[in-house]
């Protein structure tokens, strides 16, 4: 299968190709030239078996410079052992109401993003070595929290690799910059960005685009990567789970085959909701993406009207990882809405860099409108949300998985749509006591342990492992950087 730039189709690379450079020269994001099927006899056939087998499947037809050996080995790597907590991987629970939660967050770093990132790294080292073998690859990641740690325990002391992580200063949760301060391994590095997530995003992309930089990492056979959601070797991983939430929910008997389901997500850089989206073009019966925003609404907006528009002011929420005003998968989304006219993404790209804002066709727009819906909720909403769940069905869901059942819940009531849902739950609430607490009415201060602590003992729930690890870990990374200086910072850590 050959990958295609979203900005320029002139150009077809391998699926090793993609994943190791991550990003098309010109800008454009890689996508499938055509996507698999997956049709009622291939699901049957995934029916019965396990994560591990779904995600070979899946990953056989996407990657196909990789042996079907190699990816058993990739997907053993991320999936098996005891890394995840639950042998499921990816377990659903039902609620009320035909609300199936997706939990997402049973990996090493306790968020959803270890569903890819324990993948990428075996895909990636992989992919160096086809295509670029004998370099070493830096792995540059701007993080709003999730991704950083779970970049860095992914790539930890993997062979061939350095990895750096920025992350806004002020923009994630105490835990959050915990787990990444305290990052073991010896080819990890972290910095604290003074700005905000889009900041830090920006300065990671100029560092990218920087062709002297580029020059000398190659004079010492290093090579720049990103783990970031726009590599298509994270993308993939996270169609997996769409397929296998749904093989779960007929293995269950809770659906028959065939019959469709919406999903909803809560969105930050649209990745997640694009592999649902993914899934369904390539024949998974989804009806329905509810694409859920905290009060950072610049995609709900856009659903809406069908007008992004950037230049608002950016909100730091109890979702950090959803305040975000460029949603960078949205390109291949808009790739997909336009049958594949790279001309036409070109230019609303170039729109959203020199002005901040584009508008789509009504076409386009409708045809958005005719699979997408959109929401948001704010922060009340989403403490009330926290608090309504855990009375009414005593489940504990954190503050972005909230964001999705209030906005599905809205969207239930204005379309009368009660569609069996699968609710993406993204994170385990674990990692955001502070504003678990304020949501709960058990707020008094103290740190993050303690508030784990209270956590724990007012909903009967445990603290994951991983984050009471966390507790006397010394601080290795604990600089912080203007965004200007992030490329001194590469320099510096890179020893260039
Ligand atoms: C990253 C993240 C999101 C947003 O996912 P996208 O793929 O960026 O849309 C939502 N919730 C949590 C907990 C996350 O870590």
């Amino acid at each position: 299968m050959k990958y295609t730039s979203t900005r320029n189709k002139q150009i077809k690379v391998g699926a090793a190709q993609a994943i190791a450079q991550g990003i098309s020269k010109e800008g454009g994001l890689f996508v499938p030239e055509v996507l698999p099927a997956l049709g009622n006899e291939r699901l049957e056939d995934l029916i019965h078996k396990t994560y591990q087998e779904r995600a070979c499947d899946i990953l056989e037809d996407f990657l196909d410079d990789f042996t079907p050996a190699e990816l058993r080995e990739c997907v053993q790597g991320a999936y098996g052992g005891q890394k995840f907590a639950d042998p499921r991987i990816a377990p659903m629970s039902r609620l009320d109401r035909d609300i199936y939660m997706l939990e997402l967050w049973h990996g090493p770093t306790c968020a959803f993003k270890d569903m890819a990132l324990q993948l990428l790294p075996h895909l990636l080292t992989r992919s160096v070595e086809k295509v670029s073998k004998g370099k070493e690859v830096v792995i540059l990641v701007a993080t709003s929290g999730d991704t950083g740690k779970a970049a860095l325990e992914g790539f930890r002391d993997v062979p061939g690799t350095e990895i750096l992580v920025f992350y806004p200063q002020n923009g994630v949760s105490k835990i959050q910059k915990l787990q990444m301060q305290t990052q073991e391994g010896q080819n990890v590095g972290v910095c604290g960005v003074c700005g905000n997530f889009d900041d830090t995003q920006t300065g990671v992309k100029t560092i990218f685009t920087d062709h002297a930089l580029r020059e000398r990492l190659a004079g010492k056979n290093m090579m720049f990567s990103s783990a970031n959601s726009i590599n298509w070797g994270r993308l993939v991983p996270q169609i997996v789970y769409y397929v296998s939430a749904y093989c779960d929910l007929v293995k269950n008997e809770q659906i028959a085959l065939g019959d469709t389901v919406n999903v909803a997500v809560p969105t930050g850089n649209f990745g997640n909701i694009l592999a649902a989206y993914y899934a369904k073009r390539m024949g998974l019966p989804i009806h329905r993406f509810i694409c859920a925003s905290n009060v950072n609404k610049v995609l709900a907006d856009f659903i809406e009207t069908g007008v992004y528009d950037r230049r608002r002011e950016f909100v730091a929420t109890s979702s950090p990882s959803m305040d975000i005003l460029i949603s960078s998968n949205l390109e291949r989304l808009l790739f997909e809405l336009h049958d594949g006219d790279d001309k036409a993404v070109s230019k609303l790209m170039r729109q959203l860099s020199e002005q901040g804002a584009y508008t789509v066709s009504e076409r386009v727009r409708a045809k958005l409108q005719s699979e997408f819906s959109g929401g948001y909720c704010d922060e009340a909403e989403t403490a009330a949300t926290i608090r309504k769940f855990q009375h009414d069905y005593d489940y504990l869901c954190d503050t972005h998985t909230a964001v999705a059942l209030k906005v599905h819940g809205d969207y239930e009531k204005k379309t009368g749509d009660d569609t069996k849902t699968i609710v993406v739950s993204t994170a385990n609430p674990f990692k955001f006591t502070g504003s678990m607490l304020d949501a709960l009415g058990g707020s008094e201060g103290g740190g993050e342990f303690a508030q784990a602590e209270k956590l724990a003992e007012m909903t009967g729930t445990e603290i994951p492992p991983q984050i009471k690890a966390l507790r006397g870990k010394p601080v290795r990374f604990d600089q912080v950087c203007k965004k200007a200086a992030m490329t001194g910072v590469v320099e510096r850590l890179l020893k260039l």
